[in-house]
C-alpha cells in the first residue's frame, strides 16, 4: 500500500478501496493538482466528482461531492481512487519527511511493483560529532518548521462549535460538537465535517479563542484516553459540558461568532449561529387563575425577566440549572430547583384545578415556593 492509502485504509471499506483501485487503473481520475499540503481531484462517476484531501498535521482529511461521502462522510471509492493518483504524482508529501529511502518505500506498489524495497539505497550515515547528535532533534524541529511555512498551504480551516438541540434534549445535558471546515482552492468553504481531534489539536488552530475553548473542552472531559480508538492519539469531537463550566465556555463560543444551534438534524452547515446573553437569568413564574367559569384554577407559566415576559412555550430548547435558548440566544436560567415545573408545563401549556381540590394544590404549590 502507498503512504497516502496506507493512512487511511483503517478508515475506507474493503468494497471502496477495490473499487478505488479500479476507477485509478482505468483512469477515472481526469485530472489532479496538488502539492505538498493538498490535493484537488476530479474523478469520473456516475458523475463527476471533486475530491479534496489535504494532510494536517500527519492526518489525512478527505471530501468528495458524491452522494455516499455527502451523506455519511465515510471516505469513498473516489477518493480513494484520487489518494492512488496523488501518490503517483508524489503530492502530500512534505519534502522534510522524506530521505531518499523513504521516497522509495513511499512509492506506490503500482509504480515498483513487486520490488522489495529493503534492499534499495540504504545510506550510509557519517559519524557526527558529539554537540551535533545532541542537537540533532532540535535541529530537525527548526528545519521542519522552516520548509513546512515555505512549502505548505494548509488550508485556511475553521472550528464551529455545534449545540445539539436533540442530543441535549435527550440527555438533559449541554451537548457540543466540534465541527471543521476547510477553504477550497476556490475560495469557498467546504462542508462542514465532524471528525476525531488530535490530542494537542488546541495547539493547531490559528484563533487563540479556539485554542482557549478546545483547550478547556478537551480538560472538562474525564473520559479523554479511554475506549476504542482508532488512531490512539485523537479523541471523539463530542462534549458534553457540565454545568459549572457554561458561564465559562458558552460566552467564549458565541463571541467567536461560530457556535450554532442544530435544531434539525442537519451537519450543521445551515444552522444559525447564537449568541451570549448575559443579562440577569430568567425565572419561571406560575399564574394561578380562576377558570372563566368559576369553576377551578388555571395555572399557567411563563418565563420573566424584570419587566420581559416569555411565553414558556417560546424557547427552543430549556437545561435544569439552567440555560434557555430562544430568538439566537443564549441565556441564563435561574428554575430554583423547580425545573420539572417548567418541562409539565411545557409540555401540557396549562394545569386545571377542580375547585374542590384548590386548597390541596395550593397547599401543594407552596411546598415549593421559597
Ligand atoms: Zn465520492
Amino acid at each position: 500500500m502507498g503512504y497516502l492509502t496506507e493512512k487511511i485504509s483503517d478508515e475506507v471499506g474493503r468494497l471502496a478501496q477495490q473499487r478505488g483501485r479500479e476507477y485509478f487503473v482505468r483512469g477515472a481520475v481526469k485530472r489532479i493538482e496538488g502539492n505538498a499540503s493538498s490535493v484537488d481531484a476530479v474523478v469520473q462517476g456516475a458523475m463527476k466528482y471533486d475530491v479534496n484531501i489535504y494532510i494536517v498535521d500527519d492526518f489525512l482529511d478527505y471530501s468528495c461531492t458524491c452522494p455516499y461521502f455527502q451523506r455519511d462522510l465515510d471516505p469513498c471509492k473516489h477518493i480513494w481512487a484520487a489518494c492512488l493518483a496523488a501518490e503517483r504524482e508524489g503530492y502530500l508529501i512534505r519534502a522534510e519527511d522524506v530521505t531518499s529511502r523513504e521516497l522509495f518505500e513511499a512509492l506506490p506498489e503500482v509504480l515498483i511493483g513487486k520490488a522489495n524495497p529493503k534492499t534499495a539505497l540504504v545510506k550510509n550515515p557519517t559519524p557526527a560529532p558529539g554537540w551535533k547528535k545532541q542537537l540533532q532533534p532540535l535541529l530537525g524541529a527548526l528545519e521542519a518548521d522552516e520548509s513546512r511555512s515555505r512549502f505548505a498551504t494548509v488550508p485556511e480551516r475553521e472550528i464551529v462549535y455545534i449545540i445539539d438541540v436533540r442530543d441535549t434534549l435527550t440527555t438533559e445535558r449541554l451537548n457540543v460538537e466540534v465541527a471543521q471546515r476547510d477553504r477550497k482552492m476556490n475560495g469557498t468553504w467546504g462542508r462542514l465535517k465532524i471528525k476525531r481531534l488530535g490530542v494537542h489539536e488546541e495547539n493547531n488552530l490559528p484563533d487563540p479563542a479556539d485554542r482557549k475553548i478546545v483547550a478547556i473542552l478537551f480538560g472538562s472531559r474525564h473520559e479523554v484516553f479511554y475506549g476504542y480508538s482508532s488512531y490512539r492519539d485523537s479523541v471523539s469531537p463530542d462534549f458534553v459540558i457540565p454545568p459549572p463550566l457554561w458561564d465559562v465556555v458558552l460566552p467564549l463560543m458565541c463571541a467567536t461568532g461560530r457556535c450554532r444551534l442544530r435544531v434539525a438534524s442537519t451537519n450543521g452547515d445551515e444552522d444559525p449561529p447564537v449568541q451570549w446573553d448575559d443579562g440577569e437569568p430568567w425565572e419561571l413564574r406560575l399564574k394561578v387563575a380562576r377558570e372563566g367559569d368559576g369553576e377551578g384554577y388555571l395555572v399557567t407559566g411563563v418565563l420573566r425577566r424584570g419587566e420581559a415576559e416569555m411565553e414558556l412555550a417560546k424557547p427552543v430548547l430549556l437545561l435544569a440549572g439552567g440555560l434557555v435558548f430562544y430568538d439566537g440566544r443564549i441565556a441564563r436560567l435561574s428554575d430554583h430547583g423547580v425545573f420539572g415545573w417548567i418541562s409539565l408545563l411545557r409540555a401540557r401549556g396549562s394545569l386545571s384545578i377542580p375547585r374542590e381540590e384548590g386548597d390541596a394544590f395550593l397547599t401543594a404549590l407552596l411546598r415549593f415556593s421559597r
